[in-house]
């Protein structure tokens, strides 16, 4: 079993790698914006918690979030590994999904980045803003937000995977199917 962690900046191309990642590796891929996402459009109790957070590019509660991915984890108890992306984004969480893990003695595998400037990120998010219908995509202000908790809260996590030893990074820059093959490489070797 493996379980891999698809760690980068917003817009980095986590979803669209992850798409085909899944199929190839046969991962259970759990997108913690997806999953926000769908609430908010079923207007559940959560949804509309994570909404007022999301609206601004804040990150939503610890407490909320972790539950929530690891209820999403419990529902595929058949699965050959995950794919988690988009999460953890704190230590609190990096901490909880081990501990979480290991009652199923289980355990990451492995933590894989893309790495992008911002500039290029930031150009790339209000690009897709124009069709993906997501209001934190479409005001640069929220996106600088998204960004700002990025560097203070998630950033930490790279040596919090270094120091287990299990960081990795790629260049997110180039057409989808470079960065694929960049990725690939990383995870033929796991
Ligand atoms: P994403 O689709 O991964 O860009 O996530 C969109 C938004 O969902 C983020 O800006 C956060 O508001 C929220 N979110 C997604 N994953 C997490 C997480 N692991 N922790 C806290 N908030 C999250």
């Amino acid at each position: 079993m493996i379980n891999i962690v698809l760690f980068g900046k917003p817009g980095a191309g986590k979803g669209t790698q992850a798409e085909f990642l899944k199929e190839k590796y046969n991962l259970t891929h759990l997108s913690t914006g997806d999953i926000f996402r769908f609430n908010i459009k079923n207007n559940t109790e959560l949804g509309l918690l994570a909404k007022t957070y999301m609206d601004k590019g804040d990150l939503v509660p610890d407490e909320v979030t972790i539950q929530m991915l690891q209820s999403e984890v419990d529902k595929n108890p058949q699965s050959a590994g995950f794919l988690f992306d988009g999460f953890p984004r704190t230590i609190a969480q990096a901490e909880a999904l081990d501990a979480f893990l290991a009652t199923k003695n289980q355990e990451i595998t492995a933590t894989v980045a893309l790495e992008a400037d911002d500039n290029i990120l930031v150009a790339r998010l209000l690009e897709r803003g124009k069709t993906s219908g997501r209001p934190d995509d479409q005001d640069e202000e929220k996106i600088r937000n998204r960004y700002q908790e990025y560097n203070e809260k998630t950033a930490p996590l790279m040596d919090f995977y270094k120091a287990q030893g299990k960081f990795h990074a790629v260049n997110g820059i180039g057409t989808i199917e470079e960065v694929t093959a960049r990725l690939t490489n990383v995870f033929d070797t796991l």
